[in-house]
Protein backbone atom coordinates (compact mmCIF):
# COMPACT_ATOMS: atom_id res chain seq x y z
CA UNK A 1 0.00 0.00 0.00
CA UNK A 2 1.11 3.60 0.70
CA UNK A 3 -0.11 6.64 -1.15
CA UNK A 4 2.09 8.88 -3.28
CA UNK A 5 1.36 12.24 -4.83
CA UNK A 6 3.50 14.79 -6.68
CA UNK A 7 2.92 18.27 -8.11
CA UNK A 8 4.95 20.27 -10.65
CA UNK A 9 3.56 23.77 -11.14
CA UNK A 10 4.59 26.49 -13.59
CA UNK A 11 7.09 28.96 -12.16
CA UNK A 12 5.50 31.98 -10.60
CA UNK A 13 2.02 30.46 -10.58
CA UNK A 14 1.36 31.93 -7.16
CA UNK A 15 0.42 28.49 -5.85
CA UNK A 16 2.71 26.47 -3.64
CA UNK A 17 3.31 22.92 -4.87
CA UNK A 18 3.37 21.80 -1.21
CA UNK A 19 -0.27 22.81 -0.77
CA UNK A 20 -1.33 20.93 -3.88
CA UNK A 21 0.67 17.81 -2.90
CA UNK A 22 -0.71 17.81 0.65
CA UNK A 23 -4.26 18.24 -0.63
CA UNK A 24 -3.81 15.40 -3.13
CA UNK A 25 -2.41 13.19 -0.39
CA UNK A 26 -5.56 13.68 1.71
CA UNK A 27 -7.49 11.74 -0.93
CA UNK A 28 -5.03 8.85 -0.45
CA UNK A 29 -5.19 8.60 3.36
CA UNK A 30 -6.86 5.17 3.14
CA UNK A 31 -3.63 3.80 1.58
CA UNK A 32 -1.53 4.33 4.68
CA UNK A 33 -2.08 5.75 8.13
CA UNK A 34 1.19 5.19 9.95
CA UNK A 35 3.06 8.30 8.83
CA UNK A 36 2.97 11.14 6.32
CA UNK A 37 5.44 13.56 4.80
CA UNK A 38 6.32 16.07 2.14
CA UNK A 39 9.47 17.06 0.22
CA UNK A 40 9.69 20.33 -1.71
CA UNK A 41 12.18 21.91 -4.11
CA UNK A 42 12.46 25.66 -4.60
CA UNK A 43 14.80 25.12 -7.55
CA UNK A 44 17.92 25.38 -5.39
CA UNK A 45 17.44 23.09 -2.39
CA UNK A 46 15.24 20.25 -1.17
CA UNK A 47 13.24 20.53 2.06
CA UNK A 48 11.66 17.64 3.94
CA UNK A 49 9.07 17.29 6.66
CA UNK A 50 7.67 13.96 7.84
CA UNK A 51 6.26 12.45 11.02
CA UNK A 52 4.29 9.54 12.40
CA UNK A 53 0.52 9.94 12.33
CA UNK A 54 -2.36 10.78 10.03
CA UNK A 55 -1.90 13.31 7.23
CA UNK A 56 -4.03 15.95 8.96
CA UNK A 57 -1.85 15.89 12.04
CA UNK A 58 1.48 15.89 10.14
CA UNK A 59 0.77 18.31 7.29
CA UNK A 60 -1.35 20.87 9.06
CA UNK A 61 -1.83 24.58 8.46
CA UNK A 62 0.96 25.52 10.88
CA UNK A 63 3.59 23.67 8.86
CA UNK A 64 2.49 23.95 5.24
CA UNK A 65 3.07 27.72 4.87
CA UNK A 66 6.80 27.23 5.46
CA UNK A 67 7.23 25.19 2.26
CA UNK A 68 7.93 27.23 -0.86
CA UNK A 69 8.57 25.88 -4.34
CA UNK A 70 7.05 24.69 -7.59
CA UNK A 71 7.89 21.02 -7.07
CA UNK A 72 6.64 18.78 -4.26
CA UNK A 73 6.12 15.10 -3.50
CA UNK A 74 4.06 13.63 -0.66
CA UNK A 75 3.63 10.22 0.89
CA UNK A 76 1.50 8.36 3.44
CA UNK A 77 2.84 5.08 4.76
CA UNK A 78 1.60 1.59 5.40
CA UNK A 79 4.64 -0.45 6.36
CA UNK A 80 5.75 -3.55 4.50
CA UNK A 81 9.50 -3.21 5.13
CA UNK A 82 10.75 -1.84 8.45
CA UNK A 83 9.02 -0.84 11.69
CA UNK A 84 6.69 2.09 12.28
CA UNK A 85 9.31 4.55 13.48
CA UNK A 86 10.02 8.16 12.54
CA UNK A 87 13.14 7.24 10.57
CA UNK A 88 11.05 5.01 8.28
CA UNK A 89 8.50 7.68 7.41
CA UNK A 90 8.62 9.01 3.83
CA UNK A 91 9.55 10.77 1.64
CA UNK A 92 13.14 9.70 2.14
CA UNK A 93 15.83 12.29 1.43
CA UNK A 94 19.44 11.71 0.54
CA UNK A 95 22.02 14.38 -0.14
CA UNK A 96 24.32 12.03 -2.01
CA UNK A 97 27.75 12.48 -3.51
CA UNK A 98 26.28 12.80 -6.99
CA UNK A 99 22.84 14.30 -6.41
CA UNK A 100 20.17 15.17 -3.87
CA UNK A 101 16.95 13.19 -4.22
CA UNK A 102 13.79 12.53 -2.25
CA UNK A 103 11.53 9.53 -2.90
CA UNK A 104 7.98 8.47 -2.08
CA UNK A 105 7.46 4.75 -2.72
CA UNK A 106 4.39 2.58 -3.01
CA UNK A 107 5.30 -1.10 -3.21
CA UNK A 108 7.89 -3.46 -1.88
CA UNK A 109 11.20 -4.60 -3.36
CA UNK A 110 12.04 -8.30 -3.46
CA UNK A 111 15.85 -8.13 -3.87
CA UNK A 112 16.59 -5.77 -0.97
CA UNK A 113 19.40 -7.91 0.42
CA UNK A 114 21.12 -8.01 -2.96
CA UNK A 115 20.75 -4.23 -3.38
CA UNK A 116 22.15 -3.61 0.11
CA UNK A 117 25.31 -5.37 -1.03
CA UNK A 118 25.60 -2.79 -3.83
CA UNK A 119 25.49 0.23 -1.55
CA UNK A 120 28.99 1.67 -1.57
CA UNK A 121 30.43 -1.75 -2.30
CA UNK A 122 28.53 -3.30 0.64
CA UNK A 123 29.98 -0.79 3.14
CA UNK A 124 27.05 1.61 2.99
CA UNK A 125 25.03 2.52 6.08
CA UNK A 126 21.39 3.48 6.12
CA UNK A 127 19.71 5.90 8.52
CA UNK A 128 16.48 3.87 8.36
CA UNK A 129 15.36 0.31 7.70
CA UNK A 130 13.17 0.54 4.62
CA UNK A 131 13.76 -0.61 1.07
CA UNK A 132 12.90 2.96 0.02
CA UNK A 133 15.76 4.38 2.08
CA UNK A 134 18.07 1.93 0.35
CA UNK A 135 16.73 2.85 -3.09
CA UNK A 136 17.22 6.55 -2.31
CA UNK A 137 20.79 5.99 -1.17
CA UNK A 138 21.55 3.99 -4.32
CA UNK A 139 20.02 6.65 -6.58
CA UNK A 140 21.92 9.47 -4.88
CA UNK A 141 25.13 7.53 -5.47
CA UNK A 142 24.44 6.22 -9.00
CA UNK A 143 26.58 7.57 -11.87
CA UNK A 144 24.76 9.58 -14.54
CA UNK A 145 24.54 13.12 -15.84
CA UNK A 146 21.17 13.62 -14.14
CA UNK A 147 18.59 11.72 -12.09
CA UNK A 148 16.91 10.20 -15.16
CA UNK A 149 20.19 8.84 -16.48
CA UNK A 150 20.99 7.48 -13.02
CA UNK A 151 17.58 5.76 -12.91
CA UNK A 152 18.25 4.16 -16.29
CA UNK A 153 21.41 2.68 -14.73
CA UNK A 154 19.81 1.68 -11.42
CA UNK A 155 16.31 0.40 -12.23
CA UNK A 156 17.37 -2.68 -14.23
CA UNK A 157 18.96 -3.95 -10.97
CA UNK A 158 15.85 -3.30 -8.86
CA UNK A 159 13.22 -6.03 -8.58
CA UNK A 160 9.77 -6.03 -7.08
CA UNK A 161 6.93 -3.55 -6.81
CA UNK A 162 7.60 0.16 -7.04
CA UNK A 163 5.46 3.09 -8.02
CA UNK A 164 7.73 6.02 -7.22
CA UNK A 165 7.55 9.78 -7.08
CA UNK A 166 11.06 11.21 -7.09
CA UNK A 167 12.08 14.80 -6.47
CA UNK A 168 15.35 16.43 -7.36
CA UNK A 169 16.21 20.11 -7.52
CA UNK A 170 14.75 20.63 -11.00
CA UNK A 171 12.13 17.99 -11.67
CA UNK A 172 9.69 15.38 -10.53
CA UNK A 173 10.00 11.89 -11.87
CA UNK A 174 7.31 9.21 -11.79
CA UNK A 175 8.33 5.57 -12.17
CA UNK A 176 6.33 2.37 -12.33
CA UNK A 177 7.97 -1.07 -12.22
CA UNK A 178 7.70 -3.24 -15.36
CA UNK A 179 4.80 -5.22 -13.83
CA UNK A 180 2.92 -2.12 -12.71
CA UNK A 181 1.90 -3.86 -9.46
CA UNK A 182 0.84 -0.57 -7.86
CA UNK A 183 -1.09 2.15 -9.67
CA UNK A 184 0.19 5.60 -10.59
CA UNK A 185 -1.58 8.09 -12.82
CA UNK A 186 -0.84 11.45 -14.43
CA UNK A 187 -3.12 14.46 -14.18
CA UNK A 188 -3.12 17.94 -15.63
CA UNK A 189 -4.33 21.03 -13.79
CA UNK A 190 -5.38 23.28 -16.66
CA UNK A 191 -4.30 26.87 -16.40
CA UNK A 192 -3.13 26.52 -12.81
CA UNK A 193 -1.87 30.08 -12.82
CA UNK A 194 -5.25 31.58 -13.74
CA UNK A 195 -6.85 33.79 -11.09
CA UNK A 196 -9.76 32.30 -9.19
CA UNK A 197 -12.69 34.61 -8.56
CA UNK A 198 -13.91 32.95 -5.36
CA UNK A 199 -12.09 34.26 -2.30
CA UNK A 200 -10.17 31.54 -0.50
CA UNK A 201 -10.11 29.35 -3.64
CA UNK A 202 -7.27 26.90 -3.99
CA UNK A 203 -5.64 28.81 -6.82
CA UNK A 204 -6.25 32.20 -5.27
CA UNK A 205 -3.50 34.32 -6.79
CA UNK A 206 -3.64 36.70 -9.71
CA UNK A 207 0.02 36.86 -10.64
CA UNK A 208 0.31 36.49 -14.45
CA UNK A 209 2.58 33.77 -15.77
CA UNK A 210 4.45 33.69 -19.06
CA UNK A 211 4.65 30.43 -20.99
CA UNK A 212 2.70 27.22 -20.33
CA UNK A 213 0.29 27.61 -17.44
CA UNK A 214 -0.66 23.98 -16.81
CA UNK A 215 0.32 22.16 -13.65
CA UNK A 216 1.12 18.44 -13.69
CA UNK A 217 0.51 15.93 -10.95
CA UNK A 218 1.10 12.24 -10.23
CA UNK A 219 -1.18 10.30 -7.91
CA UNK A 220 -1.58 6.73 -6.69
CA UNK A 221 -5.28 6.99 -7.51
CA UNK A 222 -7.54 9.19 -9.60
CA UNK A 223 -9.23 10.45 -6.41
CA UNK A 224 -6.03 12.42 -5.79
CA UNK A 225 -6.54 14.17 -9.13
CA UNK A 226 -10.15 15.02 -8.40
CA UNK A 227 -9.41 16.75 -5.12
CA UNK A 228 -6.88 19.16 -6.70
CA UNK A 229 -8.99 19.80 -9.80
CA UNK A 230 -6.72 17.88 -12.15
CA UNK A 231 -7.91 16.12 -15.30
CA UNK A 232 -6.98 12.48 -15.70
CA UNK A 233 -4.43 12.16 -18.50
CA UNK A 234 -3.33 8.52 -18.34
CA UNK A 235 -1.66 5.85 -16.22
CA UNK A 236 2.12 5.82 -15.96
CA UNK A 237 2.85 2.68 -17.98
CA UNK A 238 4.61 -0.30 -16.39
CA UNK A 239 8.32 0.11 -17.17
CA UNK A 240 8.00 3.85 -17.83
CA UNK A 241 9.71 6.94 -16.41
CA UNK A 242 7.71 10.17 -16.63
CA UNK A 243 9.50 13.51 -16.14
CA UNK A 244 7.62 16.61 -14.99
CA UNK A 245 9.27 20.01 -15.05
CA UNK A 246 7.67 23.38 -14.37
CA UNK A 247 6.29 24.95 -17.51
CA UNK A 248 7.01 21.97 -19.78
CA UNK A 249 4.99 19.13 -21.22
CA UNK A 250 5.75 15.79 -19.51
CA UNK A 251 8.43 13.64 -21.10
CA UNK A 252 8.51 9.86 -21.12
CA UNK A 253 11.40 7.39 -21.16
CA UNK A 254 10.99 3.62 -21.16
CA UNK A 255 13.44 1.61 -19.02
CA UNK A 256 11.93 -1.88 -19.53
CA UNK A 257 9.25 -3.57 -21.62
CA UNK A 258 5.85 -3.66 -19.92
CA UNK A 259 4.73 -7.03 -18.52
CA UNK A 260 1.53 -5.83 -16.77
CA UNK A 261 0.48 -7.51 -13.53
CA UNK A 262 -1.54 -4.90 -11.64
CA UNK A 263 -2.48 -6.06 -8.14
CA UNK A 264 -6.06 -7.26 -8.53
CA UNK A 265 -6.63 -6.49 -4.85
CA UNK A 266 -6.39 -2.81 -5.73
CA UNK A 267 -9.62 -3.28 -7.69
CA UNK A 268 -11.27 -5.58 -5.14
CA UNK A 269 -10.49 -3.69 -1.97
CA UNK A 270 -7.55 -1.32 -1.56
CA UNK A 271 -8.23 1.57 -3.89
CA UNK A 272 -11.14 3.88 -3.18
CA UNK A 273 -14.45 2.99 -4.87
CA UNK A 274 -14.57 6.42 -6.52
CA UNK A 275 -11.20 5.76 -8.20
CA UNK A 276 -10.77 4.49 -11.75
CA UNK A 277 -8.24 1.81 -12.70
CA UNK A 278 -7.71 0.07 -16.02
CA UNK A 279 -10.46 2.29 -17.37
CA UNK A 280 -12.91 0.83 -14.84
CA UNK A 281 -14.92 2.59 -12.16
CA UNK A 282 -14.01 0.65 -9.04
CA UNK A 283 -17.47 1.13 -7.59
CA UNK A 284 -18.98 -0.47 -10.70
CA UNK A 285 -16.38 -3.25 -10.74
CA UNK A 286 -17.13 -4.09 -7.12
CA UNK A 287 -20.89 -3.96 -7.67
CA UNK A 288 -20.47 -6.44 -10.51
CA UNK A 289 -18.31 -8.67 -8.29
CA UNK A 290 -21.27 -8.73 -5.88
CA UNK A 291 -23.58 -9.74 -8.73
CA UNK A 292 -21.24 -12.56 -9.76
CA UNK A 293 -21.01 -13.65 -6.12
CA UNK A 294 -24.82 -13.88 -5.87
CA UNK A 295 -24.78 -16.16 -8.92
CA UNK A 296 -21.97 -18.36 -7.58
CA UNK A 297 -23.16 -18.52 -3.96
CA UNK A 298 -26.82 -17.53 -3.67
CA UNK A 299 -28.30 -17.04 -0.22
CA UNK A 300 -31.90 -17.41 0.95
CA UNK A 301 -32.09 -14.66 3.56
CA UNK A 302 -34.21 -11.67 4.56
CA UNK A 303 -31.56 -9.00 4.03
CA UNK A 304 -28.26 -8.32 2.26
CA UNK A 305 -25.95 -6.31 4.50
CA UNK A 306 -22.52 -4.84 3.76
CA UNK A 307 -19.58 -4.73 6.10
CA UNK A 308 -18.96 -0.98 5.93
CA UNK A 309 -17.47 0.71 4.12
CA UNK A 310 -15.55 -1.41 1.67
CA UNK A 311 -18.15 -4.21 1.35
CA UNK A 312 -20.91 -1.81 0.30
CA UNK A 313 -20.61 -1.86 -3.53
CA UNK A 314 -20.43 -5.68 -3.64
CA UNK A 315 -23.39 -5.95 -1.24
CA UNK A 316 -25.39 -3.61 -3.49
CA UNK A 317 -24.60 -5.83 -6.48
CA UNK A 318 -25.48 -8.97 -4.51
CA UNK A 319 -28.83 -7.48 -3.51
CA UNK A 320 -29.53 -6.40 -7.08
CA UNK A 321 -28.77 -9.84 -8.54
CA UNK A 322 -30.60 -11.78 -5.81
CA UNK A 323 -33.63 -9.52 -5.48
CA UNK A 324 -33.22 -9.55 -1.66
CA UNK A 325 -33.49 -6.15 0.06
CA UNK A 326 -30.25 -4.27 0.86
CA UNK A 327 -30.07 -2.83 4.37
CA UNK A 328 -27.28 -1.36 6.43
CA UNK A 329 -27.04 -3.08 9.79
CA UNK A 330 -23.56 -2.09 10.90
CA UNK A 331 -22.43 1.46 11.47
CA UNK A 332 -18.77 2.36 11.26
CA UNK A 333 -17.09 4.80 13.56
CA UNK A 334 -15.23 6.74 10.90
CA UNK A 335 -12.37 7.98 13.00
CA UNK A 336 -10.54 4.82 13.93
CA UNK A 337 -8.92 3.79 10.62
CA UNK A 338 -9.14 0.62 8.55
CA UNK A 339 -8.63 -2.64 10.45
CA UNK A 340 -6.40 -4.34 7.93
CA UNK A 341 -4.13 -1.35 7.66
CA UNK A 342 -3.22 -1.22 11.32
CA UNK A 343 0.12 -2.94 11.62
CA UNK A 344 -0.05 -5.16 14.69
CA UNK A 345 -2.22 -8.16 15.42
CA UNK A 346 -3.24 -6.71 18.80
CA UNK A 347 -4.52 -3.54 17.17
CA UNK A 348 -6.27 -5.52 14.46
CA UNK A 349 -7.93 -7.67 17.06
CA UNK A 350 -9.18 -4.73 19.05
CA UNK A 351 -10.07 -2.75 15.98
CA UNK A 352 -13.37 -4.22 15.00
CA UNK A 353 -15.26 -3.61 18.23
CA UNK A 354 -13.99 -0.04 18.28
CA UNK A 355 -15.15 0.47 14.75
CA UNK A 356 -18.47 -1.27 14.17
CA UNK A 357 -21.76 -1.03 15.96
CA UNK A 358 -24.88 -3.02 14.99
CA UNK A 359 -28.29 -1.49 14.30
CA UNK A 360 -30.28 -3.82 16.54
CA UNK A 361 -33.68 -2.90 15.08
CA UNK A 362 -32.46 -3.91 11.62
CA UNK A 363 -30.78 -7.21 12.46
CA UNK A 364 -32.97 -8.59 15.29
CA UNK A 365 -34.72 -11.83 14.24
CA UNK A 366 -33.45 -11.54 10.65
CA UNK A 367 -31.59 -14.00 8.43
CA UNK A 368 -28.66 -11.97 7.13
CA UNK A 369 -26.28 -12.26 4.20
CA UNK A 370 -23.23 -10.23 5.17
CA UNK A 371 -21.02 -9.19 2.25
CA UNK A 372 -17.36 -8.26 2.68
CA UNK A 373 -14.42 -8.01 0.30
CA UNK A 374 -11.84 -10.21 1.99
CA UNK A 375 -10.98 -12.45 4.91
CA UNK A 376 -7.30 -12.20 5.77
CA UNK A 377 -6.79 -13.49 9.28
CA UNK A 378 -10.43 -14.26 10.05
CA UNK A 379 -10.57 -12.50 13.41
CA UNK A 380 -12.40 -9.44 12.09
CA UNK A 381 -15.09 -11.52 10.37
CA UNK A 382 -15.41 -13.70 13.47
CA UNK A 383 -16.07 -10.62 15.59
CA UNK A 384 -18.58 -9.22 13.11
CA UNK A 385 -20.56 -12.47 13.09
CA UNK A 386 -20.52 -12.56 16.91
CA UNK A 387 -21.58 -8.90 17.04
CA UNK A 388 -24.57 -9.57 14.77
CA UNK A 389 -25.60 -12.65 16.71
CA UNK A 390 -25.43 -10.71 19.98
CA UNK A 391 -27.66 -8.10 18.34
CA UNK A 392 -30.28 -10.81 17.69
CA UNK A 393 -29.63 -12.00 14.10
CA UNK A 394 -31.37 -15.33 13.44
CA UNK A 395 -28.80 -16.47 10.86
CA UNK A 396 -25.56 -14.96 9.55
CA UNK A 397 -24.36 -16.04 6.10
CA UNK A 398 -21.04 -14.59 4.94
CA UNK A 399 -20.19 -13.88 1.30
CA UNK A 400 -16.78 -12.61 0.21
CA UNK A 401 -16.33 -10.78 -3.09
CA UNK A 402 -12.80 -12.17 -3.58
CA UNK A 403 -11.26 -15.65 -3.62
CA UNK A 404 -9.63 -17.08 -0.45
CA UNK A 405 -6.14 -15.64 0.23
CA UNK A 406 -3.90 -18.70 0.27
CA UNK A 407 -0.52 -17.08 -0.34
CA UNK A 408 1.43 -14.15 1.10
CA UNK A 409 2.07 -10.95 -0.82
CA UNK A 410 5.60 -9.59 -1.32
CA UNK A 411 4.64 -6.63 -3.47
CA UNK A 412 3.47 -4.06 -0.98
CA UNK A 413 0.71 -5.62 1.12
CA UNK A 414 1.56 -6.67 4.66
CA UNK A 415 0.59 -10.35 4.38
CA UNK A 416 4.11 -11.75 4.14
CA UNK A 417 3.69 -14.66 6.52
CA UNK A 418 1.52 -17.57 5.35
CA UNK A 419 0.69 -18.60 8.93
CA UNK A 420 -1.27 -15.37 9.38
CA UNK A 421 -3.57 -16.19 6.46
CA UNK A 422 -6.51 -18.24 7.59
CA UNK A 423 -7.11 -19.80 4.15
CA UNK A 424 -3.50 -21.04 4.06
CA UNK A 425 -4.19 -23.37 6.98
CA UNK A 426 -7.95 -24.00 7.00
CA UNK A 427 -10.49 -25.28 4.47
CA UNK A 428 -13.50 -23.09 3.61
CA UNK A 429 -15.65 -25.25 5.91
CA UNK A 430 -13.12 -24.83 8.75
CA UNK A 431 -13.08 -21.07 8.16
CA UNK A 432 -16.88 -21.01 8.30
CA UNK A 433 -16.69 -22.81 11.62
CA UNK A 434 -13.97 -20.44 12.92
CA UNK A 435 -15.90 -17.29 12.07
CA UNK A 436 -19.14 -18.82 13.38
CA UNK A 437 -21.19 -18.22 10.21
CA UNK A 438 -24.14 -20.35 9.01
CA UNK A 439 -22.62 -20.48 5.52
CA UNK A 440 -19.63 -19.02 3.71
CA UNK A 441 -18.96 -18.42 0.02
CA UNK A 442 -16.02 -16.80 -1.81
CA UNK A 443 -16.11 -15.37 -5.32
CA UNK A 444 -13.91 -17.36 -7.76
CA UNK A 445 -11.07 -15.90 -9.86
CA UNK A 446 -13.31 -16.54 -12.87
CA UNK A 447 -16.03 -14.49 -11.19
CA UNK A 448 -13.63 -11.60 -10.52
CA UNK A 449 -12.56 -11.58 -14.17
CA UNK A 450 -16.15 -11.75 -15.39
CA UNK A 451 -16.95 -8.72 -13.24
CA UNK A 452 -13.92 -6.80 -14.53
CA UNK A 453 -14.40 -7.95 -18.11
CA UNK A 454 -10.61 -8.03 -18.48
CA UNK A 455 -8.20 -10.91 -19.18
CA UNK A 456 -6.31 -12.79 -16.43
CA UNK A 457 -2.87 -11.84 -17.78
CA UNK A 458 -3.38 -8.13 -17.00
CA UNK A 459 -3.27 -8.81 -13.25
CA UNK A 460 -1.37 -10.29 -10.37
CA UNK A 461 -3.55 -12.91 -8.65
CA UNK A 462 -0.64 -14.43 -6.71
CA UNK A 463 -2.19 -14.31 -3.24
CA UNK A 464 -5.10 -16.33 -4.63
CA UNK A 465 -3.32 -18.77 -6.95
CA UNK A 466 0.39 -18.60 -6.01
CA UNK A 467 1.54 -17.56 -9.49
CA UNK A 468 4.00 -14.80 -8.56
CA UNK A 469 4.91 -12.60 -11.54
CA UNK A 470 8.26 -11.71 -9.90
CA UNK A 471 9.98 -14.54 -7.99
CA UNK A 472 10.91 -13.85 -4.36
CA UNK A 473 14.47 -15.04 -3.91
CA UNK A 474 15.10 -15.39 -0.15
CA UNK A 475 13.79 -16.17 3.29
CA UNK A 476 10.36 -14.60 3.21
CA UNK A 477 9.34 -14.89 6.84
CA UNK A 478 11.78 -12.22 8.04
CA UNK A 479 11.48 -9.89 5.11
CA UNK A 480 9.64 -7.05 6.75
CA UNK A 481 12.47 -6.40 9.23
CA UNK A 482 15.34 -7.31 6.94
CA UNK A 483 16.96 -3.89 7.26
CA UNK A 484 16.41 -3.39 11.00
CA UNK A 485 20.05 -4.11 11.78
CA UNK A 486 21.41 -0.80 10.44
CA UNK A 487 18.95 1.09 12.65
CA UNK A 488 19.89 -0.95 15.72
CA UNK A 489 23.58 -0.21 15.24
CA UNK A 490 23.17 3.42 14.30
CA UNK A 491 23.80 4.47 17.87
S1 LIG B 1 0.06 -11.06 -4.29
FE1 LIG B 1 -2.10 -10.41 -4.06
S2 LIG B 1 -2.04 -8.50 -2.86
FE2 LIG B 1 0.05 -8.90 -3.64
S3 LIG B 1 0.21 -7.78 -5.56
FE3 LIG B 1 -0.45 -9.85 -6.10
S4 LIG B 1 -2.71 -9.75 -6.07
FE4 LIG B 1 -1.96 -7.95 -5.02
Amino acid sequence: MCGVFAAALPRGSGTEAANVAALGLFALQHRGQESAGLAVSDGRELFLYKDLGMISSVLDERRLPSFHGDLAIAHCRYSTTGSTIWENAQPTLRLGPRRAVAIGHNGNLVNTRELLGQLQGGRGRLPASTDTELLTALLADEPGADTVEALLGLLPRVRGAYSLVILDKDRIIGVRDPFGFRPLCIGRIPDVAAPVAAPGGLWGDDAPVDGPRDGWVLSSETTGLDIVGAEYVREVEPGEIVILQPGREPRSVRFAPATPALCVFELIYFARPDSYLEGRSLYEARRRMGMELAREFPADTDLIMPVPDTGAPAAAGFAEASGIPFREGLVRNRYTGRTFIQPSQTLRHRGVTLKLNPLREVVRGKRLTVVDDSIVRGTTTQQIVALLRRAGAAEVHVRISAPPIYHPCFYGIDTQVSAELIAATKSVEEIREFIGADSLGYLSIKGVLAALDLPYDRFCFACFDGRYPEPVPYDVERRKFLLEEPVATRG
